[in-house]
């Protein structure tokens, strides 16, 4: 899919305002489901139908009061190599400043699309300021307030032209598997302990576009795509260590599998930096495999601890913890078969249709056992369910008031079809329509 928007800037224009705009919605569900407050660093977007990754790129920088040029250098080179559109955000308050220059020139420099967002036009009298910001000689100049949305339309309109809206379109394809997770968690070790190539490669990151290299894998009665090999292998070393940077390589990589192998590193245990990546999976609602590698190095095993280690991680991934956790060591060779026997069948239960006959008999059953709750005196009667024709599994089920059926009930279908048809590993969304 690949539509990624980054939102670079110096601190206090405005671009965390205009990051939750733009994610508001989609973050609610998410919040809802999760129960869980979030750092709010990526998100997911929808215009006109258009699906689209935002990211929150001030959010990344540390102390940024007192921000370096060098550090607003990096933060805009990484958006130009990564994201397909970038917004230059600016102060139509303070006018054009130092910081802002050495944006403009970046960004000229780069051949992605950007567009040059005025933040702060609240109201008509400051309509007119804006038209300094042509001098930065990167044409249009849009006129916004993030505070009150006026403005926002016109952005995302133009925005969305450089878009796909197709969502993962390739019913046919070979199954495109990814590995994620943050830098040293083995992620290269995996790939090279598969295609036993010792490559170590050191390029620096440069203001082009990488594409990224996918390598089709057929081994051991498994054949699949490795998506991105080229960005897992490649080590830009200085850069990779910005949360910023590898976030923004995951999001590619994740919006173009099916299934991604999520690695986290035994020995640290679940971070925040890897949560992020791992709630992106599941906001893409891409299918996952947790491993949890380097087991080789925890000591002092005994018959409990992968058990516990599992109890405790599963509780730690709530409520998106019905996933394969395997414990595998790259360099001892431990569980590589099994890591990809997972991932093939967390890819079969991401495809899985149910017969839509069987699928009514075991929802209505489901419902008639423990019916929603009336609410107002109103009864929600549930009449028939069908699977939609999206590739991640999702149901709905159609009712009389829909608007009426709690959080808490749709969680329980969802629970419900994990229990009888296997959807381990693969986010099911369940919908209730009006009849
Ligand atoms: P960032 O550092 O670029 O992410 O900026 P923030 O989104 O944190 O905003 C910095 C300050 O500008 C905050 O106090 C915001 O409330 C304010 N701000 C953001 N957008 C607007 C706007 O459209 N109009 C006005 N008047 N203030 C805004
Ligand atoms: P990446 O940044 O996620 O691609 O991580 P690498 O594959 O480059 O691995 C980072 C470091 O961890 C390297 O020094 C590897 O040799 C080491 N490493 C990777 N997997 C394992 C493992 O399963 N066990 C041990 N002991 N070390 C590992």
């Amino acid at each position: 899919m690949n539509n990624i928007v980054a939102i670079v800037g110096r601190p206090n224009v405005g671009k965390s305002t205009l990051f939750n705009r733009f994610t508001e919605s989609n973050q609610a569900i998410v919040k809802e489901v999760s129960g869980v407050t979030r750092d709010r660093l990526y998100g997911l977007g929808e215009w006109n139908g258009y699906k689209f990754s935002v990211i929150d790129t001030g959010g990344y920088i540390q102390g940024s009061d007192d921000i370096f040029e060098g550090e607003i250098r990096k933060q805009v080179e990484i958006a130009v190599s990564e994201a397909s559109v970038i917004l230059f955000m600016v102060d139509v308050m303070a006018g054009i400043t130092e910081m802002d220059l050495v944006v403009a020139h970046l960004l000229r420099k780069s051949k992605k699309p950007v567009y040059v967002v005025a933040n702060k036009v609240d109201n008509t009298a400051r309509v007119g300021l804006s038209s300094e910001f042509y001098e930065f000689g990167l044409g249009d100049v849009y006129d916004l307030s993030a505070t009150n949305g006026s403005g926002t339309g016109e952005i995302l309109d133009d925005i969305v032209k450089h878009f796909n809206i197709e969502e993962d379109p390739r019913p046919n394809d070979l199954p495109r598997i990814s590995v994620v997770g943050k830098p040293n968690v083995g992620k290269s070790s995996f790939v090279n302990a598969l295609t036993n190539e010792e490559r170590n490669i050191v390029t620096d990151i440069s203001g082009t576009t990488r594409d990224s290299i996918d390598t089709r894998y057929t081994a051991f009665g498994f054949d699949f795509m490795l998506v991105d090999t080229a960005g897992i292998r490649k080590k830009a070393k200085v850069i990779e260590d910005i949360e910023y940077y590898s976030t923004l390589r995951s999001v590619r990589t994740i919006e173009n599998s099916d299934v991604c192998i999520f690695m986290i590193d035994a020995t640290e245990g679940l971070q925040k930096q890897d949560l992020h990546i791992y709630y992106m999976i599941e906001e893409n609602h891409k299918g996952v495999v947790v491993l949890v590698n380097k087991w080789d190095l925890v000591e002092n095993k005994e018959t409990n601890t992968a058990k516990d280690y599992e109890e405790k991680l599963r509780h730690d991934l709530a409520p998106y913890n019905d996933v394969p956790i395997i414990f595998t060591s790259t360099t001892t060779k431990q569980r590589i078969h099994k890591a990809l026997e997972e991932t093939m069948r967390v890819f079969h239960n991401r495809i899985r249709k149910i017969p839509t006959s069987m699928l009514n008999e075991v929802v209505l059953k489901i419902v008639q056992d423990n019916p929603p709750p009336s609410i107002k005196g109103k009864y929600i009667k549930i009449k028939f369910v069908t699977q939609l024709p999206t590739h991640a599994p999702s149901f709905a089920l159609f009712c009389n008031l829909p608007q009426y059926v709690p959080e808490a009930y749709k969680r329980y279908i969802e629970n419900r079809l994990r229990e009888k048809f296997d959807f381990q590993g693969v986010p099911v969304r369940v919908y209730f329509r009006k009849k």
